[in-house]
């Protein structure tokens, strides 16, 4: 198509599957919301460095300063990335959910925090022994946005308050108004926290230009192998905070008392909560995927994106038994993560279905967001449903819904074998 770049080249594109009707055939992977595959040139890169690893910010030995400088560069790589700010820092993680879970073990004493009911549930739950106020799902983006407003204006104005809120959703694909929550969020003197796991990879994300105070994000859906995770923004809590794990790395200096006990001066730079030994595969892997989509341009490849959206989005809409889930409306802009029902179909049967005849990988269930998933279906919030449990009988409603997403590695043909599959 003129109007597109060709997909990047990411792992597992000539991956055959057998199919329930005989033969085989090249694997569609349409679950990029779940784990995008990886980039060829992320694991290029991680292949050439492979034979020199060694220990990080622990050995005298060549390939272990070499490590070091690998690991310590990627931070640099990341907060360019990421257009931190020059006292951010850049906290290397397992994940997303580890990187708001380490934001929530750092709030200040008393700390409000403001969460929406829609969110996924790494953004939803690490807050529970916060004092957190749980909003109602908004169905426009300046119905988010004034919520927020009036649950601040109702906040004790001298206490320290957080929001945090998802860029993009792993349900709907919706882009939230992120600069509008922050802007609300930092004139009633809270601070905002954003869960980039479903934006950064389609969208550029900045920490300034969003005024956002920390992002967090995961490898695994940004194209680089599982296993680490970033949480980028404002020190000062992170500085003040418990480190997240105890352990090397972390402290500074760590002394027997008189008394019997031990003293421990901790880090107050990153290094406070990385304590272990770093996975220095995964952390070169997120900096490798960060230079390769900057390189590839988010230009290109959201209009790629958008290509491929128009795609399926048109090919549903042929199908009447299929009804796509939307929170602010079907113009609303999104990224390619679509959720769907097909009227008289069990959600999973259908998923598998789509796995078994067509060689389709997509997920169906309740996608981490149960509350999010009950409101848009219009099912009871006490109702079950989740991948393998008991679905709707024929003729009623659907409890679980089914997913297809996919991004900057997507061919035309896997997009639309799966129109035709679903047709
Ligand atoms: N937030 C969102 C919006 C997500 O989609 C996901 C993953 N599905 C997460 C957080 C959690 O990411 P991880 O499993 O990598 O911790």
């Amino acid at each position: 198509d003129p109007c597109c770049a060709a997909p990047l080249p990411v792992l597992g594109r000539d991956v055959t599957v057998p199919l329930v009707t005989g033969g085989e055939v090249t694997y569609a992977a349409l679950d990029y919301a779940a784990s995008a595959p990886a980039l060829q040139r992320v694991w290029d890169d991680v292949a050439a460095y492979a034979p020199y690893y060694g220990s990080v910010h622990r050995g005298a030995g060549y390939l272990s300063q070499l490590s070091t400088d690998l690991f310590e560069n990627s931070r640099v790589t990341v907060a360019e990335f990421l257009g931190c700010r020059e006292d951010d820092q850049v906290v290397f993680t397992r994940s997303t959910t580890d990187s708001l879970n380490l934001l929530a073990a750092a709030l200040p004493a008393d700390c409000q925090v403001f969460v929406f009911e829609t969110e996924h549930h790494a953004s939803l739950l690490p807050w529970r022994d916060a004092r957190v106020t749980y909003l109602n799902a908004p169905r426009t983006p300046d119905q988010a946005v004034a919520t927020l407003e009036r649950a601040l204006a109702d906040r004790d104005p001298y206490g320290p308050a957080l929001v945090c809120v998802t860029g993009a959703s792993n349900v709907t694909g919706e882009l939230w108004p992120v600069k509008e929550l922050a802007a609300a969020a930092h004139a009633h003197g809270a601070r905002i926290v954003l869960d980039a796991a479903q934006l950064a990879p389609h969208h550029p994300v900045s920490i300034s230009e969003l005024d956002v105070d920390w992002v967090a994000f995961s490898g695994h859906k940004l194209y680089a192998p599982f296993g680490s995770g970033v949480l980028a923004g404002r020190s000062d809590w992170l500085r003040a905070a418990e480190p997240y794990l105890a352990g090397g790395g972390a402290s500074r200096k760590v002394a027997r008392r008189s008394d019997g006990g031990v003293d421990v001066e901790w880090h107050d730079t990153a290094a406070r909560h990385e304590a272990g030994s770093p996975n220095v595969i995964g952390v070169y892997s997120i900096a490798s995927a960060c230079k390769a989509l900057t390189e590839a341009g988010f230009d290109e490849l959201v209009a790629r994106e958008r290509h491929l959206i128009a795609k399926v989005r048109e090919g549903l809409a042929d199908v009447p038994a299929v009804k796509v889930l939307s929170l602010f409306g079907d113009d609303a802009p999104r990224v390619g993560v679509i959720s769907f029902v097909v009227e008289g179909w069990n959600s999973s049967h259908f998923a598998a279905a789509l796995s078994a005849e067509y060689g389709i990988g997509v997920r169906d269930g309740l996608f981490c967001a149960h509350p999010l998933v009950r409101t848009l279906l219009g099912s009871d919030p006490q109702t079950q449903g989740e991948c393998g449990a008991p679905e709707a009988a024929p003729g009623e409603k659907s409890l679980n819904a089914i997913r297809v997403s996919f991004g900057a590695g997507t061919p035309d043909e896997h997009v639309e074998r799966f129109v035709r599959a679903v047709k």
